[in-house]
């Protein structure tokens, strides 16, 4: 994402796509947006330091305005409590600036990187995970930028799966996407391109025809999205979603546990009951990022546990998000419980089932040097 708001291309004479006039109409001032949020950000939304808010009039639609603690607006309204510090936390805490061999490139695994081509958003999440975009080589690629990146994946040849992603890829152009898409699938050793986007959450328009079109010519191609809450699944969301699933492009959901927003287990049981009805693959679920400015977004990591353990038992396995953290460091995502292994036994473990019964699953009866420490 940039501060300042995306140069529109509507030409002159030319009818604007409803979604290049729905960003067109994104409100980035204070002043845009209806009075009740206009008086509520006021005291604040000229603060120093405060991460630049935007939001797309669909967006902002699907929030109930009088409800101070609106799950819609949680995610895309400034609220005062950013501007509270808390020593000890870092910034950049996933240490992007540290793995980015060169501008607009992150790269934390031997197979994967990730591709930095968006330079925008159409809603400024305020959880953001890359706030820091737009300092040091955390910027989204312009041409020339592009082609080093090329060159740098050719070089690489052990890396097979490119995250593309941004700011919103999306947001740009058809044939400026078709373009780096294409030099991207000139590289061989590339297999898998995923494309990172919040579009079908935020701008759903955007998922067009031309689109999918432009998308399929460069498959295997998976779109990564950003639901967190079974409100943002609209009439528009779901034509944007049968629009990919159908054409053979594989979503996967990548939700951030937001104190207030979807910390009810619930609301997650919902949404990735919703997604999933969707042919929409909850993927993971990610434990918020440590940035100042998000105690209040935040949850602690037992009430994610206590998420995660309810989804288990009562939605298919198809259905369930990974918990994940992105570990402080850079040091790459894992997995966290809860954990259903109650003890280890010789020659055998001990189990506990959703109900919270115990069994025990027995080691075969083989003499394995690995086995005779269980
Ligand atoms: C998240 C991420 C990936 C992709 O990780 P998966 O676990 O394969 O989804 C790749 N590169 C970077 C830099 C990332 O942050």
């Amino acid at each position: 994402m940039q501060k300042s708001a995306p140069r529109q291309r509507i030409q002159k004479g030319a009818i604007a796509t409803p979604w290049a006039q729905e960003l067109a109409q994104a409100i980035a001032r204070p002043e845009d947006l209806p009075e009740a949020l206009a008086e509520r950000i006021a005291p604040f939304a000229n603060a120093q330091g405060l991460f630049p808010f935007k939001v797309t009039p669909y967006y902002l639609s699907l929030a109930d305005p009088r409800d101070p603690r609106d799950p819609i607006l949680l995610q895309c309204l400034p609220d005062a409590a950013e501007l509270k510090e808390r020593p000890g936390l870092e910034l950049d805490p996933i240490a992007e600036r540290r793995h980015s061999p060169l501008p607009g490139l992150v790269r934390r695994y031997p197979d994967r990187a990730a591709l930095l081509l968006g330079r925008a958003c159409a809603v400024h999440c305020r959880h953001c995970t890359r706030r820091h975009m737009g300092q040091g080589n955390i910027r989204g690629l312009d041409a020339a930028g592009l082609e080093d990146a090329i060159a740098f994946l050719r070089d690489h040849a052990e890396i097979s799966d490119v995250l593309v992603t941004g700011g919103d890829p999306l947001l740009l152009d058809d044939e400026v996407l078709a373009h780096a898409l294409s030099r991207l699938r000139s590289i061989q050793s590339v297999r898998v391109i995923r494309v990172g986007t919040r579009a079908p959450v935020t701008l759903p328009t955007r998922i067009t025809p031309n689109l999918i079109k432009t998308l399929r010519r460069f498959g295997p191609l998976y779109v990564l999205t950003q639901f967190n809450h079974p409100r943002e699944i609209t009439s528009l969301s779901k034509i944007a979603l049968g629009r990919l699933a159908s054409a053979g492009l594989p979503v996967a959901n990548q939700s951030v546990l937001l104190r207030g927003v979807n910390d009810d287990p619930e609301v997650m049981e919902e949404l990735c009951r919703n997604l999933f009805g969707l042919r929409v693959r909850p993927y993971y679920l990610f434990l918020c990022d440590q940035w100042p400015g998000l105690e209040h977004l935040r949850t602690s990591f037992d009430a994610a546990l206590a998420v995660s353990e309810h989804l288990r038992g009562r939605l298919s396995g198809l259905a369930i998000p990974q918990l994940v953290v992105d570990l402080p460091g850079g040091l790459g995502k894992v997995p966290v419980g809860p954990d259903y292994v109650v003890r280890r036994e010789p020659g055998k473990v001990v189990l506990r089932a959703p109900s919270g019964e115990r069994v025990e699953y027995l080691n075969p009866i083989v003499q394995e040097p690995a086995e005779k420490e269980a």
